[in-house]
């Protein structure tokens, strides 16, 4: 079993260094190819610190336009853009977090009440299918915590296609069981295997492909569906809005509040010597089936690398907030210390999101507003996540030339 990746921001930072050299023409050439757990991969495995903003896409790109330049290492670029997007999708269309959650709840309904359902979902998340490829990765993910990106997608459409499972089910697996489980990236990577994002465009898993980028250590066959029929009638839902940058100077009645959406801020507020830093743990809010230990240990972890980093006079946490009104550690250390504000690197839609707004209505309760500030690579990048992702690199391109040339100046 691989060990759990150290959750701090020492870590991220040591593992770009190493990554870097890597970034251009061994990425390109080698990112499809699954080596497996035993080791040889050669994408970053950067995800669970990027999740979690222990380090930000801006940062790992920069270094990355440094050592390579764009044109050198334009698919790495274009990949971590990749977690951009989606996020900044979700955000302009949060129906499909709802609709996540409402698949997911009906799914789950049906699929555990029949006998023969519900042992197929079982074999399916304990790697009991019988189809080897599909019960290594089930294990894999488990075990480690992480699938390689290709993986994800045989896995994925092997689950949809081959088992005909719903596909909510399997992004909920995904969600408890990645360190980088992710509520943007998850559920709009399954919708598109699934072919729920792009109309008439579904994924398939085909056993040559598997062979092929997973070094022959799988040879399925006839077993894998031979096709994978679209869904009809694909809409894309209105656009809702995107944040609004938030300028603000904290002062002495400000405290900071951080979640696992965004563990570095130190990067947004500079220098901010807070009265109270408060870490809430919200990954038990990813769904209502238990997460993992390992993805809650590694967000837990986490929480408390970046409360630990925060200069705060008073530190709380990392807590969890009960269910009932007037049960909250959180506003009574606000209201004990004379906040008035709790200002939060933004959060966005997603569980934490969701289980923010009872939150909300406590600290309004007792006069305390919550603000949430976005970061202004989200505010940059997020407008243009409307359509497919290459519509969205044509826009995201020249920001990243504009960085190359302000940081060669
Ligand atoms: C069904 C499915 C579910 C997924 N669920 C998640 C999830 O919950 N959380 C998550 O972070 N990623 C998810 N991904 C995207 C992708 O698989 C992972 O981000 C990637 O495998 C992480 O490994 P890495 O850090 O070695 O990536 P690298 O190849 O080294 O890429 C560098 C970084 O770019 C970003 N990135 C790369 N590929 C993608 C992608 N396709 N989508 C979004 N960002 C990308 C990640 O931040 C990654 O760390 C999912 C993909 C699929 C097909």
């Amino acid at each position: 079993m691989r060990v759990t990746p150290q959750p701090d921001r020492e870590t991220a930072l040591a593992r770009l260094a190493d990554f870097l050299p890597h970034a251009g023409e061994d990425y390109e050439r080698w990112r499809n190819h699954d080596f497996g757990p035993g080791g040889g991969n050669r994408v970053s495995g950067l995800s669970p610190w990027l999740r979690h903003r222990l380090i930000g896409e801006d940062e790992v790109v920069d270094a990355v336009l440094r050592h390579h330049g764009l044109a050198a290492a334009e698919k790495f670029i274009q990949e971590v853009c990749w977690r951009t997007y989606w996020k900044g999708f979700l955000e302009r269309r949060p129906v499909h977090w709802r609709e996540y959650r409402d698949h997911l709840a009906t799914g789950r309904a049906r699929f555990c009440r029949g006998r023969d359902s519900r042992a197929a979902l079982e074999a399916a998340t304990t790697g009991r299918t019988g189809i080897d490829c599909f019960d290594a990765w089930a294990r894999e993910l488990c075990e480690t915590g992480y699938l390689h990106n290709h993986a994800r997608m045989w896995f994925a459409s092997i689950w949809v296609f081959t088992l005909e499972l719903p596909w909510a089910l399997g992004a909920d697996f995904f969600l408890r069981h990645l360190l980088d489980g992710d509520p943007a990236s998850n559920t709009l990577s399954w919708r598109w295997v699934a072919g729920l994002h792009t109309p008439g465009k579904t994924y398939l898993a085909r056993p040559r492909n598997i062979r092929k980028y997973s070094n022959d250590r799988f040879t399925p066959g006839p077993e894998l569906a031979s096709e994978a029929p679209a869904p009809e009638g694909i809409e894309r839902p209105p656009l809702g809005p995107v944040p609004a940058p938030v300028e603000l100077t904290p002062g002495p009645g400000d405290a900071l509040l951080i979640t696992e959406e965004d563990l570095t801020p130190e990067r947004l507020f500079p220098a901010v010597q807070w009265p109270l830093a408060v870490a809430l743990q919200t990954t038990d809010w990813r769904s209502d089936a238990p997460v993992s230990d390992q993805v809650r240990g590694f967000a837990n972890a986490a929480l408390a690398d970046a409360l630990q980093r925060t200069h705060a006079e008073q530190r709380l946490g990392p807590v969890r907030e009960g269910d009932g009104v007037g049960d909250s550690p959180i506003v009574e250390a606000c209201t004990h210390a004379g906040i008035r504000r709790l200002i939060t690197p933004y959060v966005p839609n997603g569980p934490t999101a969701d289980g923010l707004e009872p939150l909300r209505a406590r600290l309004q309760a007792a006069d305390i507003e919550l603000v949430g500030v976005p970061r202004y690579w989200d505010l940059d990048h997020w407008p243009a996540a409307t359509h497919g992702f290459f519509r969205f690199w044509k826009a995201a391109r020249p920001l990243i030339e504009a960085r190359q040339a302000a940081a060669a100046e």
